[in-house]
């Protein structure tokens, strides 16, 4: 009995030494860090929706300042919300998937990974909004991940700006201070539409107000992650 559990627990700390690692490789390896050095494009990439509290707020901003960007959504949301996902796609917006429910793939067992792909791919392919990217929750990945990723055909997008918007103690002037200190030059701007503590959202709906015209003003255009990706093609 303890030869059983000292081989499984040489199995669970191995997985997870080899998604730390595989991790560290991919941030390390982000394509998308040497296509944002030059240029005044902005990418804004929203993680964790859909959440109907917030994301139709975003949608109506987007939609007033006329610009387009990425939803890397939880499978799960857009089983429970449809019409959402309708209305993402009805006005131009990218999808890409951020999982089924938010499980950290390296703390996943290969078959619960295996399952959140596939019920993923089948609830988003049923409802008509077949992704080509893909975000890990956490930016957290596992070499079985990676293999799912090629056998859907889903490109795995990070980022290259993150500002900590989930935070419970996040706020509309510091969010914006970050912002401004971090984006120089193109950028691919992880932010947040559901989850987070203390109505995160509404804090990134509310710094993105300021955000958006003061970018406008600097000369940034913006594009959603498929337009961008296309563009900059090695
Ligand atoms: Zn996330």
């Amino acid at each position: 009995m303890l030869k059983v559990l000292l081989i499984a627990g040489a199995l669970w700390l191995g997985m997870r030494l080899v998604g730390g690692l595989t991790t560290v490789v991919l941030r390390c390896t982000n394509p998308l860090r040497k296509r944002c050095r030059s240029g005044k494009t902005l990418c804004l990439t929203f993680d964790d929706g859909m959440d109907p509290r917030y994301t139709p707020k975003l949608l109506d901003l987007l939609a007033e300042q006329e610009i387009h960007a990425s939803f890397f959504l939880l499978a799960s949301t857009a089983a429970q919300h449809p019409e959402l996902l309708r209305r993402i796609q009805k006005e131009g917006h990218t999808i890409g998937l951020h999982s089924l429910n938010h499980q950290n793939q390296i703390l996943q067992l290969p078959h619960s990974l295996w399952m959140d792909f596939r019920k993923s791919m089948q609830i988003l392919t049923d409802l008509e909004a077949k992704p080509a990217y893909y975000r890990p929750p956490w930016g957290h990945a596992t070499l079985l991940g990676l293999w799912l990723c090629r056998r859907y055909r889903l490109k795995q997008v990070l980022w290259t700006v993150i500002v900590g918007d989930w935070a419970k103690d996040a706020s509309v002037d510091g969010l914006c201070r970050k912002l401004r200190s971090q984006v120089h030059g193109t950028a691919v701007i992880c932010l947040h539409d559901g989850r987070g503590t203390g109505e995160a959202p509404l804090k990134t709906i509310g710094a993105l107000e300021r955000m958006i015209p003061y970018w406008k003003e600097e000369g940034y255009v913006f594009e959603t992650i498929s337009e961008f990706l296309e563009e900059h093609t090695d």
